[in-house]
């Protein structure tokens, strides 16, 4: 058999997708293939994407990662999870955790015991019984335990950090085991005219860089797989309007604490990410239903100090490519979709197209059977993500015309199905793969104020259960293990500072 393996991978962009690619290929590939990245100073990274949610901590362990020397290099902070604030309508405010809430103490869920005394008249909200809010709420961070029988054991993080400073921290990484970057802007794209696969890119100046294998993390405008291959793109801005975005960072009150912030406004809403030397802040927003200026305005009296240079503008549609590989290109990053911002799941996307693309990794002759399952597996993850990201806005009172309009539209079937489950019967229809989980669903739809009308029958057959009792003991031990826990402030100082 004539050895068909892939001799070459050239990787176009160098934000936050090009240098997780290349890293991650270093890394698997062992230096027995050549790995080339090009990207362009002069074009720059788009700069934002700096919360993530907890699979992220996977990504640098399989790399070898020093949490602490990562935190330290990217100015990083410790997420526990997203708060919501006017987002069921103004005035309301809830967390979406990461980990579950409590330990669950019966066969059923906890949620539903919380659902009965709930419909007994007790207010208590659901966050009461999340370590990863009352923590977050407090200011504390600890790593949990790995004793399942504790309650630390229930909160998971992840992390808030510069993006640029991740991408140079990755960049050092990557070069470091054999990855060739080149600065240049690539100007064409050559294909093989026999079937179309790419054969190299020119570069400004008349260089050229070959390769076997393209990755395509060119941000939004896919350089290779829509400009030069044209892939085709679905437009989700029926179901995801916003459609802009204004950018600025500012100046730190006093603390940063570790959570993103997530806050409705008129037509979009505010993000606050608060990293140890600065809190990142934009304002998503639906072009239809205000102006530039209008967001910019908004965006700046909304900051909790002063702005650190002028905010950027950005335009984005919301979809996917309708094939993020295609011939011998895989598209990564923006290049292959964007979800907006809300739940922090783009970074999230790149990492798992990375494990994809290992899983699925081609040889030469790039078996369509191959990138087949490559696309099915990623549009399937795209449409869960979308519809988590669409239950927030569809389920508001707000009275806004943006919001009456997505309280008001038709949403996708998966979704309205998990609704249907939810408001009949409190129960939770997330699928076992799926990206976000009973708890993350549980969070959203209890979170936007969906009531459902009946908790789970067992719960009245199960006469055993004091769960008044088991609820209160649970909240005592909660507050008490945050109590205990150090600020975040004092975790970083004495773990994560450069030496
Ligand atoms: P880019 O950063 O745009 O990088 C593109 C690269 O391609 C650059 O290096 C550029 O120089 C290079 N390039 C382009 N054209 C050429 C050329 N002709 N020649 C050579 N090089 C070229 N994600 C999260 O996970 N969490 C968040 O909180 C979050 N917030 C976001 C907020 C907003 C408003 C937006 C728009 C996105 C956000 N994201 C977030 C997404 C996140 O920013 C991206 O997923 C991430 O930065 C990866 O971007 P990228 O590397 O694909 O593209």
């Amino acid at each position: 058999m004539s050895d068909r393996r892939i001799r070459s991978v050239v990787i176009v962009g160098g934000g936050t997708a090009g240098w997780m690619v290349a890293a991650a290929l270093a890394q698997a590939l062992q230096g027995s293939c050549r790995i080339e990245l090009v990207e362009s100073e002069q074009i720059g990274t788009i700069g934002v994407g700096e919360a993530t949610i907890p699979p992220i901590k996977l990504f640098n362990q399989t790399l070898g990662i020093d949490e602490n020397a990562f935190i330290a290099a990217t100015q990083g902070t410790f997420k526990l999870g997203i708060e919501f604030v006017g987002w069921a309508h103004r005035g309301h405010r809830y967390f979406h955790p990461f980990g579950t809430y409590g330990a669950d103490f019966d066969k059923v869920p906890l949620h539903h015991y919380w659902l009965r005394e709930r419909m007994r008249g007790d207010r208590t909200p659901l966050q009461d019984y999340s370590l990863a809010w009352v923590a977050a709420r407090d200011g504390k961070f600890s790593p949990p335990s790995s004793d399942r029988r504790q309650v630390l054991s229930t909160l998971d993080y992840a992390y808030q950090f510069d993006a640029g400073l991740y991408a140079a921290f990755l960049r050092k990484y990557a070069e470091a085991r054999g990855v060739r970057r080149t600065e240049g802007r690539v100007v064409a794209v050559e294909l093989r005219p026999e079937d179309g696969f790419i054969e190299r890119v020119r570069l400004e100046g008349g260089a050229a860089l070959e390769g076997d294998l393209f990755i395509d993390c060119s941000g939004f405008r896919g350089l290779l797989i829509e400009e030069a291959l044209h892939a085709g793109y679905d437009d989700w801005r029926h179901w995801l309007p916003c459609d802009r975005a204004v950018a600025v960072a500012c100046e730190h009150g006093s603390e940063f604490v570790p959570y993103t912030r997530s806050t409705a406004h008129e037509a979009g809403w505010q993000w606050r990410i608060p990293l140890q030397h600065r809190v990142g802040n934009g304002h998503v927003y639906c072009s239809a239903f205000t102006d530039d200026d209008t967001a910019t305005r908004v965006l700046l009296d909304h900051l909790d100090g002063q702005p650190l240079g002028t905010p950027r503008a950005l335009r984005f549609t919301t979809g996917r490519r309708r094939q993020f590989w295609h011939r011998n290109c895989v598209a990564v990053g923006l290049a292959a979709g964007f979800l907006e911002p809300l739940e922090s799941t783009s970074i999230h996307l790149i990492q798992t197209a990375i494990t994809r693309l290992l899983a699925l990794f081609p040889d030469r002759d790039f078996d369509p059977l191959t990138r087949t399952e490559f696309n099915r597996l990623t549009a399937l993850e795209y449409e869960r993500i979308r519809d988590f990201l669409i239950l927030h806005y569809h389920a508001n009172q707000r009275d806004e015309p943006m919001w009456r309009h997505v309280a008001r539209m038709e949403i996708p079937e998966p979704l309205a199905y998990k609704l249907a489950h939810f408001r009949g019967h409190g129960r939770l229809a997330a699928e076992p793969l799926e990206l976000f989980q009973n708890s993350n669903w549980l969070a959203v739809m209890a979170g936007q104020e969906i009531h459902p009308e009946r908790y789970d029958p067992l719960v009245d057959l199960r006469t055993q259960v004091d769960a008044p009792a088991r609820l209160a003991s649970l909240r005592q031990v909660i507050a008490e293990v945050a109590a205990a826990m150090p600020s975040q402030r004092d975790y970083i100082d004495r773990h994560c500072r450069a030496p």
